[in-house]
């Protein structure tokens, strides 16, 4: 019998009704003859909920005791899904994270899963049963409650696919699939019917929020295929797999941007060795990530040095370069918190030439001028204005005709 871990997330299990239609679906599967293992998540807005009612009485609430209060969220959904299952005759049996042996390290509040043992989940299976488990959790060595970060559930449907070597790991949303783009910047957006890891992780991280980035890196670390799809429409989403030789490949598969970026220029610092490290460590000792970096080639012994950071960050680095400034012998720090990051994705960009002259010219030709590039294998990024994000987007869609379905 195929094995598939479904996941459902927050909104897919938001009411009671929704909670029914879910139960609906899974009985479906049974129907197919699937040996079935669910993962859920808490009811959506519960998990903010929660994290409020601990800020009311901790800025920085003890991490133990704010995994213990979070993981109840996903309690409640493991056994009201039960519940609406055997109710309609569906054997069922709901698992906490610690009940199923998801053995995660110490680190409260953004564990990782070190082992799962997967016995009992098994014999449940042999009994035909559907198994239930919470997502997003676990416990460490101690028995004491983790939590995996937020989206977690991902990550525990992903791991436990893993461990059960299971054919799928379908996660189950909102949205049914992955797009090309945002759709609600490029209505024109279409969906994908295969992604490769490496362009979803991509994707991921420059923002697209359909998926937990640990989580793809998971899956493409152990080989688990994933399915992105709609919980309330029917259709085949978007599978996330190997790249295979044998499939029409698009060029780009899509475009991700950021909106949260910020950059800070250090002008006029003197060229010598050791000044990057200058500059940026006292911005990694502030806690602050780094993204692009660019320096100027040098003119008159010095230089320019411009990198971005996270929008909320912008403030903070402003500060610390003005700190650090005078010792830099710099001539002075600017910066500019209104820019965007917008970015072409694909595998296709290995293999072919002229993909990014392409991009560079479309956004010539709308008058976009572009402040910073960066490439790496699969990627081109830019960044622009804010106010040219939308413009960007649509241009670069159109100009890689993203809109088009392959013909294969
Ligand atoms: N409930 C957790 C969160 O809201 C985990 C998840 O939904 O994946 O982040
Ligand atoms: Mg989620």
């Amino acid at each position: 019998m195929p094995l598939f871990v479904q996941k459902y997330g927050g909104t897919s299990v938001g009411t009671v009704d929704k909670i029914q239609h879910v139960a609906t679906k899974i009985l479906q599967a049974k129907r197919r003859n699937e040996d079935i293992v669910v993962v859920v998540s808490a009811m959506s807005g519960e998990t903010d909920r929660l994290l409020t009612l601990a800020r009311q009485i901790q800025t920085h609430p003890n991490p133990r005791e704010l995994d213990v209060l979070l993981s109840t969220g996903e309690q409640v959904t493991i056994a009201l899904l039960c519940m609406a299952l055997e109710e309609k005759g569906c054997p069922a049996s709901s698992y906490t994270g610690g009940q199923a042996r998801i053995l995660t390290d110490a680190a409260h509040t953004k564990a990782r899963i070190v082992d799962i043992d997967t016995t009992r989940i098994r014999r449940d299976l042999e009994q035909g049963k559907v198994v239930v488990v919470a997502g997003f959790q676990g416990v460490n060595e101690e028995g004491d409650i983790t939590t995996l970060g937020r989206g977690g559930s991902d990550t525990t449907a992903v791991a436990l696919a893993a461990a059960l070597k299971a054919d799928e790991c379908q996660i189950y949303t909102d949205v049914d699939g992955v797009y090309t783009t945002d759709p609600r910047v490029e209505p024109k957006a279409r969906r994908l019917n295969r992604i490769t890891f490496e362009e979803m992780l991509e994707m991921a991280s420059l923002g697209s929020k359909v998926l937990q980035i640990r989580a793809v890196e998971f899956a493409g670390k152990y080989n688990v295929p994933l399915r992105v799809l709609s919980t309330f429409d029917e259709g085949k989403g978007t599978l996330i797999t190997y790249e295979d030789e044998t499939m029409e490949q698009a060029l780009i598969s899509g475009i991700a941007f950021n909106r949260d970026e910020a950059k800070l220029t250090v002008e006029g610092v003197p060229d010598r060795p050791g000044i990057a490290a200058k500059i940026l460590g006292p911005i990694a000792d502030a806690n602050i990530e780094v993204d692009m970096i660019v320096q100027n080639v040098a003119e008159d012994a010095t230089t320019d040095f411009t990198f971005t950071v996270h929008r909320n960050d912008y403030a903070k680095a402003l500060d610390v370069l003005n700190q650090v400034k005078s010792e830099l012998s710099a001539r002075k720090v600017t910066g500019d918190d209104k820019i965007v990051k917008v970015s072409l994705v694909g595998v296709g960009m290995r293999s072919h030439a002229g993909i990014a002259s392409k991009m560079f010219r479309s956004l010539a030709d709308e008058g976009i001028n572009i402040r910073m590039i960066s490439t790496s294998e699969i990627k081109i990024s830019v960044v622009l204005d804010e106010k040219y994000l939308e413009l960007a987007v649509r241009t670069l869609h159109e100009a890689f005709e993203l809109d088009q379905p392959l013909t294969a």
